[in-house]
Parts: structure tokens; C-alpha cells; sequence
């Protein structure tokens, strides 16, 4: 383990005691530096952001201008010219410092840079992906509408070819980075006939006419990440703003993305449980009751070696399906499972981890709490643990 790799402030540390297999030197090296820079830059702002509802830009631009945006992005449109391992570090090392998915990263790096460098045509990634990777551009990708969520195929937001322009109406909502978001990435009927067929990707600029967004959303956790509402009236772009500028292939293009976006949740997850288990011990191998440490207590030790091995046959698990995308051969069945399957024990870890804190773990200022209660939508979003299951079922 490289310099500043190791301990970081937490009394135990899983990864290093156990490097995952998909670890090489150089992700080693980018986490030890992504260490450093969180612990120095994110980690003094944790509790403002929260209270805030929101993270600066100025973090945003941080964190691209340092190199951690967009890190497996190709370097000839700006990013890191890694792999999705370099990107499953820098989300580990956000869970380690507590901050997890309420920045809104793996959603801009992990998801919206994809769908454009995979699909999106020369002009559309040389337009958006170098400013995306230096932290100028925020994006969004937004699916979710009022009227429907898990079935995507019926969304209801069109964008109709009208002369050289598409017109937008609709609206979406639990829209992550929805207030700091300069580009969307829409899902929308083309073809508003068609079910999947008629679904496209397009790429709207936060700036154009007709776009509102709404209130930044109260959610019972995730508090420093912003999300939010959007609106669309009558707004024009142009016809060549669908990604590949192909209509009709977003269901499609979608589909193709969601094995690796679900992986990257079910990641956050294993660094979750990681992280909260180690604030755990730290916790209750100083915290005294009945004139001894509370982890002397048998039932203490016992619920968090089972919490530990849990933990460690989930990351067993993900650092297997990790291995399997870096290869290719992840799959829909894979990916769901573990997403299911790692944000499930995720929360049943943090539950024990806060009734091991006793009332401190209820109390917000706790980084216990905190995680515990951002766990939560981890069983939700990305496709509900349901959805999971009906995917994992039709491959058996
Ligand atoms: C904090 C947060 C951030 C989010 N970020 C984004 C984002 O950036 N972009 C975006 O587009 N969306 C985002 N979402 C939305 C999220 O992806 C959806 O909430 C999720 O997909 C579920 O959709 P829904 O809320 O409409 O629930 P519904 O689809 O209405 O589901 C309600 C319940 O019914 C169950 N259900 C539905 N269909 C079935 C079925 N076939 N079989 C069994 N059970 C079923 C579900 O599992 C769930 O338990 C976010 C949500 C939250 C809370």
C-alpha cells in the first residue's frame, strides 16, 4: 500500500487488510492521492455541505482540476484515461470519508460521462466530456418523472422534431445534481407511439429556454447532495443534440450502461459498511459501561464479526463482478445481485452499527448517523432491490 494509503484516521482498515484483487499499483497510487486530497479538500466541508443541502462548485472544480473527475474517461477528451477500478477507488475513498454518494460523482463521472463516450458522436464528447472531467460542466441524467420510475419504458417527457430543432416538454424529478447541473442528460420519447423503441438520450443545456428547475428536495439523508425536480416548456434544441444522433436508441444505450452503474452503487456499499464498521470499533473499544469497553461485551464482538464478515464476503463478491467488467463479462443478472444483495447487508450493517453507538448513533452530528440514514435510498434508486430480484428471476 503506497504512502497515505494506509490507516487514514480509522482505527481499522479493510482495505488494507484485504487489497482488492482489482488493485493495481497505479489505482493503488490513485487512491492513496485521492486519499490525501479528500481528507485535505471534502472532508473540513462534510458538515456545511449537509447543512447546506448542497456542495460548492468549487469542489467540483477541485476535485477536476486535481484529476479525480472522470477517471475512466479516455485522456484525449480530458479524463483520467483509466479504468472503472480507478473510479470504484475514489468511491470507496468518498465512503471513507462519509461523504458517499451525496456527491453527486458517480452519477456525473460514472454515468453521464459514459453514456457520452460510449455513444456520444466525436463533436458531442469533444464538446462536453474535457469540461465535464475539469469539474466546469456538472451533469445530470435524468429518467425519473413524477408518473413513473422503474417502469422507464413509459416515461411521458417528449422531444418532437419540429424543422431543424427537437421541442421538449415534461418534467422529471429526483433529479441527482438537479440544482448544480449544467447539462442534462434526458430521457425522452422521440417517437411518443413507441415504447422502448421511441426512447432517446438528449443533451440539454441548463442555459436554454424553457428549462426550470424546481426546489432542491428535503430527503431524510444524502442531505449534502442536491436533488431536484425539472421542468421543460416548449424548450428547443437542436436535432443533432440526441447522444449518437441517432433517435430511438436510448432504451437501448441505457441498458448497455446499467450493469456498470449498478456495480458502482453496489461499491459505494461495500465502502460504506467498511468505513461504518471501522467508526464502530473505534467507537466502542474506547466508549465504557459497566466499568468495561463496550466491545468486551460478548454480544458486541460477536454482532460486529458477523457485521466484519459480511462486509468481507460482499466485497469478495463486488471485487469479483469489478474483475468481471474490467474483463467485459459483467452481466444484467451479476450486477443486479449485487447491488441488491450489498445495499440490503449495507443497511442492515449501519442499523447495527448506530445500536452499537447507543443515543450518540441518533444524533446527527454522529458520522454514524449520517451514513446510516444516507444508506437508505441505496435500496432505491438505480433500480428498487425489486427490480433487482424480476431481473436476477428471469435468468433463472
Ligand atoms: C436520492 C435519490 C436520487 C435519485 N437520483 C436519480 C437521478 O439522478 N436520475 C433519475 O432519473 N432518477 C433518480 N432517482 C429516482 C430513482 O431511480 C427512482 O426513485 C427509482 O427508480 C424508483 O422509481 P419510483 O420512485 O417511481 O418508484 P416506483 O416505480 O413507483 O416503485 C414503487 C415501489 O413499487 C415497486 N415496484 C415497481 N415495479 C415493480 C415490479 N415490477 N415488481 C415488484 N415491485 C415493483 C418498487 O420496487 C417500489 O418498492 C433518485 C431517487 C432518489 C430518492
Amino acid at each position: 500500500m503506497p504512502d497515505g494509503a494506509e490507516g487514514g484516521g480509522l482505527g481499522f482498515d479493510f482495505v488494507a487488510d484485504h487489497r482488492p484483487s482489482w488493485e493495481t499499483e497505479d489505482v493503488a497510487m490513485f487512491r492513496a492521492a485521492a486519499r490525501r486530497f479528500l481528507q485535505a479538500e471534502f472532508e473540513p466541508h462534510v458538515e456545511r455541505w449537509t447543512q447546506a443541502g448542497i456542495i460548492d462548485r468549487s469542489a467540483w472544480a477541485a476535485a477536476g482540476q486535481a484529476g479525480f473527475l472522470c477517471p475512466s474517461i479516455p485522456e484525449e477528451y480530458g479524463g483520467g484515461g483509466g479504468t472503472v477500478a480507478h473510479h470504484i477507488a475514489w468511491i470507496e475513498e468518498l465512503e471513507r470519508i462519509t461523504l458517499g454518494s451525496a456527491f453527486g460523482d458517480a452519477v456525473h463521472s460514472g454515468i453521464c460521462a459514459h453514456y457520452l463516450a460510449e455513444y456520444g458522436t466525436e463533436s458531442q464528447k469533444r464538446a462536453w466530456l474535457p469540461k465535464m472531467a475539469r469539474g466546469e460542466v456538472i451533469c445530470a441524467i435524468a429518467m425519473t418523472e413524477p408518473g413513473t420510475g422503474s417502469d422507464l419504458q413509459s416515461v411521458a417527457t417528449k422531444a418532437i422534431l419540429d424543422g431543424e430543432d427537437l421541442v421538449i416538454n415534461g418534467q422529471k424529478t429526483f433529479i441527482t445534481n438537479g440544482q448544480n447541473a449544467d447539462l442534462v442528460i434526458l430521457v425522452a420519447k422521440t417517437d411518443p407511439k413507441a415504447r422502448s423503441k421511441g426512447v432517446s438520450l438528449v443533451l440539454v443545456e441548463a442555459t436554454r429556454q424553457g428549462f426550470k428547475r424546481g426546489r432542491n428536495l428535503e430527503k431524510v439523508g444524502l442531505h449534502a447532495g442536491d436533488t431536484s425536480e425539472l421542468f421543460f416548456e416548449d424548450v428547443r434544441v437542436p436535432a443533432s443534440s440526441i447522444v449518437g444522433e441517432e433517435p430511438g436508441q436510448g432504451f437501448y444505450q441505457l441498458m448497455r450502461q446499467l450493469p456498470q452503474e449498478r456495480l458502482l452503487i453496489a461499491a459505494g456499499a461495500v465502502g460504506s459498511m467498511e468505513t461504518g464498521i471501522a467508526l464502530t470499533l473505534d467507537y466502542v473499544k474506547q466508549r465504557k459501561a459497566f466499568g468495561q469497553a463496550i466491545f468486551d461485551f460478548q454480544n458486541t464482538k460477536h454482532k460486529l464479526a458477523e457485521a466484519a464478515t459480511e462486509a468481507r464476503v460482499a466485497r469478495v463478491f463486488v471485487d469479483d463482478c469489478v474483475e468481471k467488467l474490467l474483463a467485459g463479462e459483467l452481466n444484467a443478472t451479476l450486477a443486479s445481485m449485487a447491488k441488491y444483495w450489498a445495499s440490503d447487508k449495507q443497511n442492515e450493517v449501519l442499523d447495527l452499527c448506530v445500536q452499537l453507538h447507543g443515543g450518540y448513533g441518533y444524533m446527527a452530528e454522529y458520522p454514524i448517523a449520517r451514513m446510516w440514514t444516507d444508506a437508505r435510498v441505496q435500496k432505491i434508486y438505480g433500480g428498487t432491490n425489486e427490480i433487482m430480484k424480476e431481473l436476477i428471476a428471469r435468468s433463472l
